[in-house]
């Protein structure tokens, strides 16, 4: 009988093969990480095509980035051998919508060419929608309304369906009315943001029966990865459409559960045996991933949550290298080391494809990324632009730039407007025309252009304004330290403002970065030098091809995985992250462990966990603790390094931390604290010290601004 079997079947274990097998009905796969949830959806798809129950264009399969699909189309294309016929219907939530809305356009009042905006063209359209209610638009920040829309809108929430009171405080209480506004606009445009995508599907199922219907038919499976991360309109969406089938198929884990901050609802995972009436649930306890002593620390670490439905994992394999936790001296110490030991790694013969580095901020990646090119290792950053090439980062360049250099066109008309100063299209173009015709620079042409009548009053205005701050700025070149400029710069111009007073949780990682752009200015002498290096960092090419370490966000990490894992960072304040346990408490604290547990659960052989014990911001040392999830670790499976100081002893206070006086049993600090307390003071009670340390990390944003403003004045001082 088992000859009789399809290759494809006969890896699976029984609890997978029942998955890919029991093709009619509801299923929910429950499980936690690396027990083959994704290779039960593949093969399943392989199954229902091999058996002929349905073509490629019936099924309806729904992974979480682009980048899976494609991965997942060619697993199908091994597994039932040659090509896959085609699977249009195989893609993300909003490839999927998008196709759908295309067909029916007209339906929700758009033609099916519309087209889809980016996150700047939706920014100056609400901008129009607010300053056309008569809002000032400098008290009423768009991006803020942009936030409170994408919120609605993943809550499935047209505008007449928003809550009366919500979206009040925006506006003088004209936020839902503002959504209204700008829908409109959008149909007006022929446009749709992402949001639409599955926002304007469902309405068009809700309102089109017919359409829907049609939808029903065609659909014989539906496929869902990830489904612990969908949100609600995703859900809703779903729910409609498999109203018209019972083969649902979803698999997920609630411990992996990491975009509750962007409206994921871990809820929906708990709710599909009442949603889908007969649901089989089958569980997977097998890991096939990693070894031993990984999946027993994953293990124990999530224990610690309390809000989790509790699973069984165990695996076969060998117990492999216990996890590694390193503490040391700083931040640029801990990307040297790590980069060290890939180096060594890549020389043993470990190919690089198989080792990744997994931080919880992008501005982490900036040190990674200046080791990675100067010792030549190529690598490639996932799912996000490389540090340099962020939006933010360079802007802040483009500013640096032009104070070092005013003949720098291609910087100067980058930040000519940004943030916004009135200086339009029109006014650029003028600038571009007197300095094509006098064949000068455009800042030349700037300055030149604001002594006549060329431009309106408030553009003339604001450019004479940025003429003269540059002039001043580089004047100081000589005088002042560079860093200090650099933040003087970026005062000075309403750069770092215009990120302060964005409220979307985009706009904290894009001051972190820019903090850790002028921190690592602090390693170079000058100005010169420091734009120097980064050019020649910018320079080097990134392909996708061949052998690379790869570098990434945890959240981008989902559902990857890799030989060798690097989890760097492992501190209190920036992992868990101060944002998410102010904002959220303990629910937020929670979501950082799962993070942390995705984190180490994507190695496969050896996962690395590290963590600075200070790190520099202003050229200041600021001391930091590691991270409570470092105790989270069950000692058997942990292994701490050795760390030595930069001045050649050992550490004092990395003996043997699980021995002594403040190994686990000695609860109240953690077991990587100083044996010397480091605030002076005995432990009372175990988030004691680290209350301390969040006051330490609150006053330093303080002193922040406070230094700006006193820097703003002495600068200003004539001399
Ligand atoms: P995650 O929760 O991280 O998304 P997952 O549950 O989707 O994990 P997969 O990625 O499907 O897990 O599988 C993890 C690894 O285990 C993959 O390398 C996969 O090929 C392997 N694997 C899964 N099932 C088996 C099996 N029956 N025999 C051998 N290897 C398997
Ligand atoms: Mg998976």
């Amino acid at each position: 009988r088992a000859a009789a079997l399809p290759p494809y079947l006969t890896g699976l274990n029984p609890e997978q093969r029942e998955a890919v097998e029991a093709l009619d009905g509801p299923v929910l796969v429950l499980a936690g990480a690396g027990t083959g949830k994704t290779r039960v959806l593949t093969t399943r798809i392989a199954h229902i095509l091999a058996t002929g129950r349905a073509y490629g264009s019936q099924i309806l399969a729904v992974t979480f980035t682009n980048k899976a699909a494609r991965e997942m189309k060619h697993r199908i294309g091994g597994l039932v051998g040659g090509a896959v016929e085609a699977m249009p219907w195989l893609g993300t939530f909003h490839s999927i919508g998008v196709k759908i809305l295309r067909r029916h356009a007209e339906l929700v009042d758009l033609k099916s060419g519309f087209t889809i905006l980016d996150t700047d063209d939706q920014l100056r359209l609400l901008k129009q929608v607010i300053e056309a209610e008569g809002l000032d638009k400098d008290r009423w920040p768009a991006r803020q309304l942009a936030g409170l829309i994408d919120g609605w809108k993943n809550r499935g929430l047209t505008p007449s369906k928003v809550p009366p009171g919500e979206g009040f405080a925006f506006g003088n209480g004209k936020g839902a009315a503002l959504y209204a506004a700008y829908q409109k606009r959008l149909k007006e445009l022929n446009a749709a943001d992402f949001g639409d995508l599955l926002l304007e599907t469902l309405r068009l199922f809700m309102e089109h029966p017919d359409v829907l219907a049609d939808y029903h038919r065609r659909f014989r499976y539906i496929l869902v990865d990830e489904y612990q991360d969908t949100n609600v309109v995703q859900y809703l969406w779903l729910r409609l459409i498999a109203q018209g089938s019972p083969n649902i198929c979803c698999v997920g884990d609630d411990d992996q559960s990491i975009y509750g901050w962007r409206g994921a609802e871990v809820d929906n995972i708990l709710r599909f045996e009442k949603d889908f009436p007969g649901a089989r649930i089958i569980r997977l306890e097998r890991n096939y991933r990693s070894t031993g002593n990984i999946l027993a620390a994953a293990s124990g670490l999530i224990a610690q949550n309390k809000g989790r439905l509790g699973k069984t994992l165990f695996t076969d394999g060998e117990t492999g290298d216990k996890v590694t936790v390193m503490g040391v001296w700083d931040d640029e110490e801990e990307a040297r080391s790590v980069v060290r030991e890939i180096e060594e790694q890549g020389k043993a013969g470990q190919r690089l494809n198989g080792i990744a580095i997994l931080v919880r901020a992008s501005f982490q990646m900036r040190a990674f990324e200046d080791r990675f090119v100067t010792t030549g290792i190529p690598y490639r950053v996932i799912g996000g632009p490389r540090f340099y090439e962020r939006a933010e980062v360079k802007d802040a360049l483009a500013y640096l730039g032009v104070t070092l250099n005013p003949a720098n066109d291609l910087k100067f008309e980058r930040i000519v407007n940004v943030p916004k100063r009135g200086l339009g299209d029109t006014s650029v173009e003028r600038i571009h025309a007197l300095a094509r015709a006098r064949d000068i620079p455009l800042f030349r042409a700037a300055r030149e252009i604001v002594e006549t009548e060329e431009l309106g009053g408030k553009a003339r205005k604001s450019l004479r304004d940025l003429v003269t701050a540059f002039e001043r700025w580089r004047s100081l070149i000589d005088t002042m330290k560079h860093t200090e400029l650099a933040e003087l710069i970026l005062d000075e111009s309403g750069y770092t403002a215009h990120w302060q007073n964005d409220k979307s949780p985009q706009a904290q990682s894009r001051l972190e970065n820019l903090k850790e752009l002028v921190r690592f200015m602090h390693e170079f002498e000058t100005l010169e030098a420091f734009l120097e290096h980064v050019s020649l960092v910018m320079d080097t090419e990134q392909g996708d091809d061949g052998e690379r370490v790869s570098l990434m966000t945890l959240h981008a990490a989902k559902g990857l995985e890799f030989d060798t894992v690097f989890l760097p960072g492992w501190e209190e304040g920036l992992f868990p992250h101060q944002r998410a346990l102010d904002e959220s408490g303990e629910k937020g604290l929670e979501e950082e462990r799962r993070l942390a547990y995705v984190g180490l659960t994507r190695a496969r052989r050896q996962a690395k966990v590290s963590f600075a014990q200070n790190r520099r911001t202003r050229g200041l040392y600021q001391s930091a603790l590691p991270s409570r999830f470092v105790d989270d670790l069950p000692e058997a499976n942990v292994e701490v390094l050795e760390t030595k100081s930069p001045f050649g002893g050992a550490y004092q206070n990395f003996g043997n931390p699980f021995e002594g006086g403040f190994g686990r049993g000695g609860y109240g600090k953690s077991r990587f604290d100083n044996a010397e307390p480091r605030f002076g003071a005995t432990y009372d009670t175990p988030g004691w010290q680290r209350a301390q340390s969040y006051e330490k990390t609150k006053s330093r944003d303080e002193n922040w601004s406070r230094d700006a403003e006193q820097r703003r004045r002495s600068a200003m001082r004539p001399t």
